[in-house]
């Protein structure tokens, strides 16, 4: 039997069509068989299995809501949902890989690319051939993207970028970057650009304490000419990287649902087994409301992302709906690993359960994508009409 089935304490699998179960086994299996027994290690090692962007490819897990004929899986929301869940149960930075390359990539690209550039390049980055990466942070424009230096200046058939990005997810190893660059007008615009052009770089971010096996960097743009024909036509101001954002978050708020379960998984077992003063500590007051927390709480994040699903199949789920949704079930993940830490005793540090892992790997979690105190601010925005941001 799947051991995962029981914590589906509301039979939430009720609600999802069989192809959203059959995308989530084949992504189950595929992790089971390549990902899990590798996992620690490269966590511990802090080295991405860079190996794995082909059998992600291979499982549908770039871009699992884009058509089909822009490298996509042509499915629906719940699906790209189920399939982040399914990837970040392994391992948040495993998910990192997935997300970035789906909707901070391919996704600009499908919405805003000319024609010609999406044939260039969407089919490459749905199978795998090519890595992307997406540039908005800067070291001086986190939180505040609409503070960034990194331009553009019009040089005839190209564009002149100049700039830097920091904390960019697979930069190092990708073969190109999604950057947003302000024009001479001061306008935010979106483009692809080759990691091979002249002037570009991508040093590595050493030195994190988590999302260790996904792989962090730089970019540096030292006049690097971008081809006009890859600057996004149509698309102004920070309503872009927005857009991807919202797309990204949206899985996340999925994802971490899929780290909560792991760790809930690992706690009632070790639970159930260990003994102390005679008895399995499972059977403590103590340690079965902090179980009994944990369910109720993944319990209700499973339902908020199923009906945030409902409404982005619809095409109605706002950016402050996906900001709740983010913010309370990367929140609720932390907490559940915390206390399944504590549950696990002293083997909670170590690299034999998968407990410390998913802590340290949620720390970025909460951060990045919008942090939990941005997001919560969004919603103060959502409700009051008034912005307390600036
Ligand atoms: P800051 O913005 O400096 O925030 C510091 C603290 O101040 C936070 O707690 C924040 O909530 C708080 N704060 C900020 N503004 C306010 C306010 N108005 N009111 C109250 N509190 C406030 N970025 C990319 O573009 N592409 C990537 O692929 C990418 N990958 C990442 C991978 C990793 C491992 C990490 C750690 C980050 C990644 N990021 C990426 C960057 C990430 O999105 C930023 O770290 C995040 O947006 C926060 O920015 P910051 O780190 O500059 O923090």
């Amino acid at each position: 039997a799947d051991r995962y089935q029981f914590h589906d304490y509301y039979l939430v699998d009720d609600l999802f069509e069989d192809y959203h179960r059959m995308a989530r086994q084949s992504v189950r299996d595929w992790v089971k068989a390549e990902v899990s027994p590798i996992i620690e290690d490269a966590a511990m090692r802090g080295k991405c299995p860079t190996h794995l962007f082909k059998g992600l490819a291979e499982v549908g897990a770039f871009g699992p809501s884009l058509p089909v004929e822009y490298g996509g899986g042509g499915m629906d929301e719940i699906a790209y949902g189920v399939i982040m869940q399914e990837l970040e149960r392994c391992d948040s930075g495993l998910r990192s890989m997935a997300s970035v390359q789906g909707s901070l990539v391919m996704y600009p690209i499908y919405k805003y690319a000319t024609e010609e550039i999406k044939q260039k390049y969407l089919p490459k980055l749905g199978s795998g051939d090519y890595i992307g990466c997406f540039g908005l942070t800067e070291p001086n424009a986190g939180s505040n993207p609409g503070g960034m230096l990194t331009n553009i200046v019009d040089d005839g058939d190209a564009y002149i970028l100049n700039g830097a990005k920091m904390w960019i997810t697979n930069s190092p190893i990708a073969d190109l970057a999604v950057v947003w660059a302000k024009d001479e007008e001061g306008k935010v615009r979106g483009m692809v650009v080759d990691a091979d052009s002249p002037g570009f770089s991508a040093p590595e971010i050493h030195g994190k304490w988590s999302l260790r096996a996904s792989i962090t960097g730089e970019l540096v743009f030292d006049n690097v000419r971008v081809p006009k024909e890859n600057v996004f036509p149509d698309i102004r101001g920070l309503r872009g990287p927005l857009s991807c954002l919202s797309k990204a978050r949206y899985g996340i708020a999925w994802g971490a649902i899929g780290a909560a379960l792991d760790c809930y998984d690992s706690a009632l077992r070790y639970g159930l087994e260990r003994e102390q003063f005679g008895k399995p500590i499972a059977g403590f007051q103590l340690q079965q409301k902090k179980l009994a927390e944990m369910i109720t709480e993944i319990t209700k994040a499973q339902l908020l992302a199923w009906r945030l699903g409902t409404l982005a199949n619809r095409g109605e789920a706002t950016p402050a709906q996906i900001s709740m949704a983010k913010r309370n079930n990367v929140h609720m993940a932390l907490e559940v690993a915390r206390e399944a830490r504590q549950i696990h005793g002293g083997m909670g540090i170590t690299h034999e359960y998968p407990i410390m892992r998913h802590m340290m790997n949620l720390e970025t979690v909460l951060t990045y994508e919008g942090t939990h105190d941005v997001h919560l601010l969004i919603t103060g925005h959502d409700i009051t009409g008034i912005n307390a941001f600036g």
